[in-house]
């Protein structure tokens, strides 16, 4: 028997091995170990090969890892769908879905299925004169009266301490608890007809493939809808996940969560390794019925999985950016179809692609119109800043606007999407400017901690007193970021609380906890922030939204950076008037005759995409035709593109446009070259055959001193 292995390494070739008699047949998914150049390596079996060539000595499988694969049927053909989709090495990808235990070849560790309920004996034991024990108890009160041991040890209780409850009759071994159906803690509201329609649309759809585009504005209950979709699939006997932005993974989106389901499963980068190896079990087993996840969770298996969501569908987190560079999203498609299950994808600004599917009738939209319980729509308006003196970003107008806000008792937000202090420290005298020496950049001026950072490859240096050309002492920040607005918001309305937002804030849990405890608790408040601020939280109290300046991601030259403009001024706009308060938009901009400005804040998101698209379709750019970029970075400049020229040259005679080489523009980064060249192809199978031109066994793919990839379907151009 001649079996077909996938290897960890970024080689585009699967390798031969003969499997010797005295070991067992490993079945396609099951690791093995192999021998490899000199080494031994954990592999997978990819496929049992039937026309093995005669002429051709295999080594000989080493061991066999696995009687049951460890990678499922489904998983194994999504990787193979992806990796030839995104023309990256099939081994490689594989590898990289697996939790880290797995990859290094050790055996999971058994879940122990353990559960514990309170006896009905626990009314006839005093637990009063035993505060320890009766913590514990109260912990498993808390966890709904039914709980798994590592539940409970999760929240403090000790393996001791149940031990004795136990002993005492207070709490007794039990089975897994049954999966709570919706109908047991359903919301304490009636659902509008739009939710309702939505949801009878899901529901009908289970068990067979479908693509649905929830399409609902910042507040009008899309994540109810998602909780009654997967309610049904409960009921079903089916489990669900859910594919959410890696920031938005707050306690209370959890809390939603489990409170409506008995619990639910976690997946994202914050967990250790053996939390994230217990999540993949638990959903491979079938006892967890939820899984909540970031990007990477779209490769955990399931034993019945019977529907995907998507939240927040159009965010750019779902792409990976370096590496195995697929698109969660996407690839959820994909798996829905494999499994013949729906896919319900949501959010308040769909990515322009979705909307295309839409529109071509791939995907059915769903559409939620209104927020439920809150008084009027949020208003956008522009403030024309052109002559205006800036006090730390702030107009006149705005700052006016802030104060009344505060006066009548609301929550402000303001956001600005660079943090730091400034983005630039010069020399008002002989016009230096700190720069940073590995990237073509500048140094962002930070106060707390003071120093000079660049935010493209974490390079710092302590902030000089005088300018280190002129030795004046006449050093200047120039330009807003959020430690400025926050300074001089704190200056303007000393009474107020101002609460900064952004990575280097939320960095401390502790320090965000207390931040969103202030939130909550509803007193007038300025909350200053980057994008953080646009996903995840509800601020119900913010009646004034401020965006400092909108005019930057509109005048980048990345094609795409309009739609993420546009998308993260209605999501940030989203935050405010929620509850029974209206709420207040104002934009800054230097640019008020900007169209596509115009066309959001008068016709709101939907027009702006309707606009945004023509110009799409106009200039043949995705989602009218398919595209890739080849990014290539080197010691220099010259042999990156000689790198991409070479490339492209193979390209020559293939049906696809090639535009380039051109350096990137951030050209240099962490002292690298950068370049790229655009493919562009009117049918996306014409974009897979001229990249397999580039990969592929038969290619010579390197160049001296130069890394280059692709990735297809670019999120970012830069
Ligand atoms: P979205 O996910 O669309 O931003 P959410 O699902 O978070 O919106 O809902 C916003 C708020 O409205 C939540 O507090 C939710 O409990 C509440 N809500 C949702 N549906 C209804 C409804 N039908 N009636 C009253 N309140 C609702
Ligand atoms: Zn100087
Ligand atoms: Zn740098």
């Amino acid at each position: 028997m001649i079996v077909r292995v996938a290897i960890p390494r970024p080689l585009w070739s699967l390798f031969d091995y003969t499997v010797p008699g005295h070991l067992a047949e490993p079945a396609p998914g099951a690791r093995v170990r192999v021998p490899f150049g000199t080494a031994e390596l954990v592999g997978i079996v990819v496929e049992t090969v039937v026309d093995a060539d005669p002429g051709i000595e295999l080594k000989t499988l080493a061991e066999v890892v696995d009687d049951e694969p460890v990678v499922q049927a489904d998983i194994l053909q999504l990787l193979r769908w992806a990796a030839a989709y995104y023309h990256h090495p099939f081994g490689d990808a594989l590898f990289s879905a697996l939790p880290a235990a797995l990859r290094q070849g050790q055996q999971l560790q058994p879940l122990l299925q353990r559960f514990w309920r309170i006896s009905d004996g626990a009314a006839n034991v005093d637990l009063a004169r035993a505060p320890r024990q009766r913590d514990a108890f109260n912990a498993l009160v808390a966890a709904g009266g039914w709980a798994s041991h590592e539940t409970l040890l999760e929240a403090g209780v000790t393996a001791r301490l149940l031990a004795i409850l136990h002993e005492k009759g207070v709490i007794e071994a039990a089975p897994p608890p049954p999966a709570r159906a919706a109908t047991s803690a359903g919301p304490d509201f009636e659902l509008t007809d739009e939710q309702r329609d939505a949801t009878d649309a899901i529901s009908t759809a289970l068990g067979g493939f479908a693509c649905l585009l929830l399409d609902g504005v910042t507040g009008s209950g899309k994540t109810e809808v998602y909780l009654q979709a997967i309610a049904r699939a409960i009921e079903r006997g089916e489990q669900a996940l859910v594919l959410i932005p890696e920031i938005a993974l707050t306690p209370q989106t959890l809390a939603r969560f489990s409170q409506r389901f008995g619990s639910a499963c976690v997946y994202h980068s914050g967990l250790t390794e053996r939390e994230r190896a217990r999540a993949w079990q638990q959903c491979r087993s079938g006892g967890a019925h939820v899984l909540i996840g970031t990007r990477s969770a779209i490769f955990v298996p399931f034993s019945k999985l019977g529907l995907i969501v998507v939240d927040e569908e159009h965010d750019g987190s779902f792409k990976q950016q370096d590496g195995f560079r697929y698109s969660a999203r996407d690839l959820a498609v994909k798996r829905a179809q494999l499994l013949d299950i729906p896919l319900l994808m949501g959010t308040a600004t769909p990515a322009l692609e979705s909307l295309h599917n839409a529109q071509r009738g791939r995907y059915r939209r769903l559409t939620l119109t209104t927020r439920p319980g809150a008084a009027t729509a949020t208003a956008i308006r522009l403030l024309d800043i052109r002559g205006l003196h800036l006090d730390d970003g702030l107009s006149a107008p705005l700052r006016s606007a802030v104060g009344t806000a505060l006066a009548d008792g609301n929550q402000v937000l303001l956001f600005i999407n660079r943090r730091g202090f400034s983005p630039a420290f010069l020399c008002t005298s002989c016009g230096w400017s700190a720069d940073c020496a590995r990237c073509d950049s500048r140094l962002t001026l930070h106060q707390m901690p003071p120093g000079l950072r660049c935010h493209h490859c974490g390079y710092a240096q302590p902030l000089p007193a005088r300018c280190p050309d002129c030795a004046r002492p006449a050093l200047t920040a120039v330009g807003v970021g959020t430690q400025r607005s926050e300074a001089g918001i704190a200056r303007m309305f000393p009474d107020v609380p101002v609460l900064r937002i952004d990575r280097d804030t939320t960095r401390s849990a502790a320090r965000m906890a207390a931040h969103l405890e202030t939130i909550r608790r509803g007193d007038p408040a300025v909350l200053v922030g980057t994008q953080m601020l646009a996903k995840g939280h509800h601020f119900p109290r913010v009646t004034l939204v401020g965006v400092l300046n909108a005019d930057a991601g509109f005048a980048n030259a990345d094609f795409r950076a309009p739609e993420h403009t546009a998308q993260l001024i209605i999501q940030v706009a989203g935050r405010a008037g929620r509850a029974e308060r209206s709420g207040e938009v104002l934009i800054q901009t230097f640019n008020p005759d900007n169209p596509a400005l115009r066309a959001l804040v008068s016709e709101g998101y939907a027009g702006f995409a309707a606009t945004e698209l023509e110009q799409r379709a106009a200039a043949r750019l995705p989602p009218y035709r398919a595209m890739a970029l080849l990014n290539a970075d080197g010691t220099t400049m010259e042999r990156a593109l000689a790198c991409l020229s070479a490339l492209g040259e193979r390209l020559r005679s293939s049906p696809v446009e090639v535009l380039g080489p051109i350096p990137a523009p951030l050209a240099r980064r962490a002292r690298r070259f950068r370049c790229q060249t655009v493919l562009l192809a009117d049918h996306r199978a014409n974009l897979g055959a001229a990249l397999a031109l580039l990969t592929g066994t038969h290619s010579p793919t390197r160049f001296a001193g130069v890394r280059w990839s692709i990735d297809v379907d670019p999120y970012d151009m830069f």
